[in-house]
């Protein structure tokens, strides 16, 4: 059941009683079980022949030079991408669809989030030069461990440098910084940039699947809309909090918290 309490109060301000609602949930919570495994069952089945149409087509662009014209060779690279695009969204499906029902088990250890940080930011130095953005770790060697996945962090960490990358220009006035500090028992992780930032009823939203702000030209940009719902999943499966504060034209800084390691 779920319950729901609304306290009446006079226009004085004093309370002189309460409604409660309840509601019988159950039925809602299988339609959200059917729901999860379909998607479950979709994406798996998806994956095997799409890694086939990936290597088929792949295999007719290596060897068959001069029996395909430019034309073909073309289309077989669109084909190529799209597969690839597909793929991609097809297993961030299967990742989310897996953490939300619970299937994934974190791993948790004790760790430096200084150590996630760098891991997750080597990826990532090519990009950042192309665009000539400056990328800084800004952790103290002796900040306290935290308990957590070390891959699942790593992940949502990769996840926020790669929007942060993506959504700052590369016109060298780029800049990314990875902080992290104690607050009341908790390990407080940061990831700023001073990109194109995030419309105020945007904010909340993006952390929803699919949820993919619209650029001036009322176009979505690349990706699958998923990365920060799987990285929401992953910081509440640790018990944390994650959210982001932004200004359109500023740029945005995503927080996350975690649990202290001792
Ligand atoms: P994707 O990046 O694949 O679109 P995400 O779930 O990672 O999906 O992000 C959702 C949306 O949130 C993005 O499409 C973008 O509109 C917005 N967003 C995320 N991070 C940033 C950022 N650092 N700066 C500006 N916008 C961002």
């Amino acid at each position: 059941y779920r319950m729901n309490v609304t306290p009446i109060r006079t226009r004085d301000g004093e309370n002189i009683g309460v409604v409660t609602l309840l509601q019988d949930v159950t039925k809602l919570k299988e339609v959200d079980q059917i729901k999860s495994d379909f998607v479950s069952t979709v994406s798996h089945e998806f994956r095997t022949p799409l890694t086939s149409i990936g290597m088929g087509v792949g295999l007719l662009l290596d060897e068959t030079p001069g029996s395909i014209n430019r034309d073909q060779k073309e289309l077989l690279e669109v084909i190529q991408e799209d597969s690839e695009r597909l793929k991609n969204l097809v297993s961030d499906l299967l990742d989310l669809s897996r953490i939300e029902s619970g299937k994934i088990q974190m791993d948790m250890e004790v760790h430096h989030i200084k150590d996630m940080a760098e891991s997750a930011v080597k990826p990532f130095h090519m990009i950042a030069k192309d665009k000539k953005i400056d990328i800084q770790i800004n952790i103290r060697e002796e900040l306290s461990t935290v308990k957590a996945d070390y891959n699942k962090i790593s992940l949502v960490l990769t996840n926020l440098i790669g929007n942060a990358l993506k959504y700052t220009p590369a016109d060298g006035t780029g800049k990314i910084e990875i902080s992290a500090r104690e607050t009341a028992n908790k390990m407080l992780i940061s990831v700023s940039d001073n990109g194109k930032g995030i419309p105020e009823d945007y904010q909340q939203k993006i952390f929803e699947k699919f949820i993919q702000v619209k650029d001036d030209n009322g176009e979505t940009p690349g990706g699958t809309g998923l990365g920060l719902a799987i990285s929401k999943e992953i910081i509440h499966a640790h018990g944390g909090e994650i959210w982001v504060k932004s200004q359109p034209d500023e740029g945005s800084i995503f927080y996350f918290t975690l649990n202290l390691g001792r």
